[in-house]
């Protein structure tokens, strides 16, 4: 499978690593905000990494990489062979990646998009579009990280040993170095402070998140996030929205995890019984790691779908992942 990633930050990077030690799926276009990266044979996301680091754009590789002041638009135009693209992209404002499937149904691309996008406003207009993409035939996941996305799906097979979902609450833990690795990640979740609206943080300089995470010792403490686990859960018939909550703590100082990500899923069994589920992840993996494995799990899923002639909107509570080798 020849992938692309659009975006090549903290996630985009990452998920070039992820592809480098798989048999079965091949990086061969990436995009950042400057310029992308073709090679049909395999990039190597090394040299794309050095490029990104030393230059400021995966567009000054010597050897694959086109500067670009639209990027995705000179990609497109390029017509390359890709059967699917992990949309690694910051979602601001909050309509960005809904601008970019609409730009891909307006190219007229046929294949797979899968996106790890986290509100729920911003997967409602991706649902919007869900007959684009049947009459486009495009294969589009949406959800497909870690919340929304592997732990989605933990919620949908744990719903399973019940009759009646009462509740799903996802706790995650997140520990990164230092903001500047997932810059989007941070300003989206600054967004979903209370205070705070998401068109503010996109507002807000880089000095001004330094003085914020100055403030709060470089915690991020979040309640209530409007999250799209509970959209998704709703649209897969598992339970209503409002019984899904989601929140975590982000240490933007420590790659060590402040707690362990996880989803407890409650409900009553047929016989009456009232009890919970949990599936915990592991300290030791990263948000990159439970993120992009899951992206590309998806990326599979979809591409099996596209490849018997599927098109449409599907999301992590709708599919199992397909475990890439
Ligand atoms: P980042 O800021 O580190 O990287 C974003 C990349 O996108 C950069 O390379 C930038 O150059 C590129 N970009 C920006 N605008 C562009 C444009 N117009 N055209 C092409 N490229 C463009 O972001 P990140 O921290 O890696 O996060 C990426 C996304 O992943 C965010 O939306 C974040 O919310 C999401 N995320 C989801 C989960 C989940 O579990 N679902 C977890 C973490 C992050």
């Amino acid at each position: 499978m020849k992938i692309g990633v659009l975006g090549f930050g903290g996630l985009g990077q990452a998920a070039a690593r992820v592809l480098s030690q798989k048999q079965q799926m091949t990086l061969v276009a990436a995009v950042d905000s400057k310029g992308y990266a073709y090679c049909p044979e395999g990039l190597d996301g090394e040299a794309l990494a050095k490029a990104f680091r030393e230059k400021g754009s995966i567009g000054f590789e010597p050897t694959f990489g086109n500067l670009s002041e639209e990027p995705i638009a000179a990609l497109l135009a390029a017509n390359l062979p890709v059967d699917g693209y992990f949309l690694a992209l910051p979602n601001l404002p909050n309509t960005f990646m809904a601008s970019v499937a609409q730009q891909f149904i307006d190219a007229g691309w046929r294949g797979v998009l899968v996106d790890a996008i986290k509100r729920t406003t911003a997967v409602e207009q991706l649902i919007a579009l869900e007959k684009d993409f049947v009459r486009a035939g495009i294969t589009y996941v949406t959800g497909c990280g870690a919340t929304p996305g592997l732990l989605t799906a933990a919620a949908a097979l744990a719903a399973q040993s019940f009759s009646e979902v009462h509740s799903v609450k996802i706790t995650f833990g997140v520990g990164i170095a230092n903001w500047e690795q997932y810059r989007a990640t941070i300003r989206e979740d600054i967004g979903h402070l209370t205070g705070y609206t998401i068109t503010q943080a996109q507002a807000m300089s880089d000095s001004d998140i330094e003085a914020l995470l100055d403030r709060t010792n470089g915690i991020l403490h979040l309640e209530q996030m409007e999250h799209a686990d509970d959209i998704l859960l709703e649209r897969a018939g598992i339970c209503k929205r409002d019984r899904v909550s989601v929140g975590g703590v982000v240490d933007t100082r420590n790659p060590k995890k402040p707690l362990s990500t996880n989803m407890q899923l409650t409900g009553r069994t047929f016989e009456g019984k009232i009890s919970t589920h949990t599936f915990t992840l592991g300290d030791e993996t990263s948000m990159a790691a439970n993120v992009c494995g899951p992206a590309f799990g998806y990326l599979k899923a979809g591409i099996a779908l596209q490849r018997r002639g599927h098109s449409g909107l599907w999301s992590a509570a709708d599919l199992m992942p397909q475990f890439v080798g």
